[in-house]
């Protein structure tokens, strides 16, 4: 099904109310911005840190993450590339092809890169603060039509909270980005200074595909190829899910609303069968679990649409709002500038739906609170 082509010409301004090119207004929940190289995040160091990048020569390094080539064919379509660099490092592209190509009203932008990964608790965070001041400056200023993800160094959830709190005051930094693969189980004590802060502030927590490689991102180990760890990224998902609902996350923070970002969904029903089941034998070992986790699941968690577990994905989506007797999950996704789809085919259903309008429009807008969207769709 392709619904239209980014190359129609139809800018967002010549649609009136807020349309998208599917007939509703949309919103993105998962573009990505890159960082072209660590020199772009120098002018956004203070000259102590500036003068220990430059000696040790870390101003030289790529800081790609392992589980983000760049020139990988699945980390940019060939339509979706700039001519020169890493694909998502274009503004001008990402108007023509997203803000523009599919009219949506808002973009979110996620950025992937190293800095969350480094051991040094000191230099995450202040690579991370580079980076969240660097999305404000070079994308966040410069198109009223973007908003962003808190990036935080995920080893050091005091320094992480402390992001939180001085990024929120920017009302265009609607949610806080993770990785699903980090360090610890992702329901653990040591992530919940993160999520204090999150529900404090009304940000849902982002949890991307991604690995800071401080585990195999397999049980038994670390596999051979790329491929290998692309898909082995459902297993940290649902890995998140068992931890986030078994250390009692939802218990704690009951405002607190986290997005999986790039996790397919067709896994999910699946595996919380398998939790389900589970937890009515042994529920007592976690009295702070008082439902069933489908219920707190279908409650707290919501995922991104792309990449979708096609073919066939109409009658697939339909079935997953089904299984989990929710059609209030699903959020818009373009996931610019990876390649998962052609032209403008990312929506799966037919776009005159109620369940589209949802996923369109209505559910990011119950997820991101504080995305302000009168103006945008005025
Ligand atoms: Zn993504």
């Amino acid at each position: 099904m392709s619904l239209a082509s980014p190359e129609t010409g139809v800018s967002a301004g010549a649609r009136s109310g807020g349309r998208s090119v599917f007939g509703p207004p949309a919103i993105d929940c998962d573009a990505h911005a890159s960082v072209p190289s660590i020199k772009a995040l120098m002018p956004y160091l203070d000259a102590y840190w500036r003068q220990q990048f430059t000696t040790r020569g870390i101003d030289r390094l790529s800081w790609n993450l392992t589980s983000d080539p760049p020139n990988a064919p699945i980390s940019g379509r060939p339509d979706w590339r700039p001519k020169e660099g890493r694909p998502g490092t274009s503004l001008d592209l990402l108007r023509e092809k997203v803000l523009d190509g599919f009219g949506v009203s808002h973009a979110i932008l996620t950025c992937v890169y190293g800095g969350a990964a480094l051991h040094s608790e000191d230099m995450a965070a202040v690579v991370c603060r580079a980076m969240n001041e660097w999305m404000a400056k070079e994308w966040l200023d410069r198109e009223p039509r973007l908003r962003a993800s808190i990036v935080v160094p995920l080893n050091n959830p005091d320094l992480a909270a402390e992001e939180i709190e001085r990024c929120a005051g920017d009302p265009r930094f609607v949610q806080v980005s993770m990785l699903a693969a980090a360090g610890e189980p992702l329901g653990k004590r040591h992530h919940w200074p993160i999520y204090r802060a999150a529900e404090k502030h009304g940000l849902p927590v982002a949890i991307h595909a991604g690995s800071l490689y401080h585990h195999p991102p397999m049980a038994n180990g670390y596999g051979s190829y790329f491929l290998e760890d692309y898909v082995a990224q459902a297993f940290a998902f649902e890995s998140a899910v068992l931890s986030l609902v078994s250390e009692g996350v939802f218990a704690k923070f009951p405002s607190l609303k986290i997005v999986f970002q790039e996790s397919g969904v067709t896994w999910l029903p699946a595996a919380l069968w398998r939790f389900n089941k589970t937890w009515r034998g042994v529920r007592a070992e976690i009295p702070w679990v008082k439902r069933a986790p489908s219920e707190i699941v279908r409650d707290h968690i919501r995922l991104t649409l792309q990449p979708f577990d096609a073919p066939d994905g109409a009658r697939r989506l339909e079935r997953f709002c089904e299984q989990m007797g929710s059609d209030r999950m699903i959020l818009f996704s373009t996931d610019f500038p990876h390649w998962h789809y052609e032209g403008t085919d990312a929506l799966p259903v037919d776009p005159a739906s109620d369940l589209a309008r949802g996923i369109l429009f209505d559910n990011p807008r119950d997820t991101y609170r504080r995305l302000d969207l009168q103006e945008a769709l005025a």
